[in-house]
């Protein structure tokens, strides 16, 4: 399985992740990813990918690439394993269009409750970044 964070910088502050708030700004682009995750799927070195993010932008921008990079692989005719995560505050369209594309998705909702996350991030919104009905 590879693992990897499509994007390695965030404008978020979460205590416990390591590229909070972190500018150096590394990252693939979707056509990047998909090309080393497929020529590494070819020599049978990798059967799956994990894909997560940081957001260093938008959240609506950094799924896009997860979605993209998703499409790129399926379009290749990659049948592996893969699984995006759904970043925190995410729209249901694309909810949608990443489960179309994976063979699991998981959602990161970062704590259990609105107190914990102020713990947490001086920055995220439990309402708008988290629930955002
Ligand atoms: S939003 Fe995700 S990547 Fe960004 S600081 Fe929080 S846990 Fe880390």
């Amino acid at each position: 399985m590879l693992k990897v964070l499509m994007q390695g910088s965030c404008s978020y502050d979460c205590a416990y992740c390591p590229v909070r708030t972190d500018s150096r700004g590394y990252s693939f682009t979707p056509e990047e990813l998909a090309q080393t995750f497929l020529s590494l799927y070819r020599q049978n070195r990798v059967g799956g990918l994990f894909l997560s993010s940081g957001i260093p932008y938008d959240v609506d921008s950094a799924m896009a690439d997860l979605i993209d990079t998703a499409r790129l692989l399926r379009a290749s005719g990659c049948d592996g394993y893969l699984h995006p995560k759904i970043l925190p505050g995410t729209a249901r369209t694309d909810i949608n269009e990443a489960a179309w594309q994976a063979n699991r998705i998981s959602i990161n909702i970062e704590t259990t409750g609105e107190s914990r996350l102020r713990a947490l991030s001086g920055i995220k919104d439990y309402q708008q970044d988290i629930k955002k009905d």
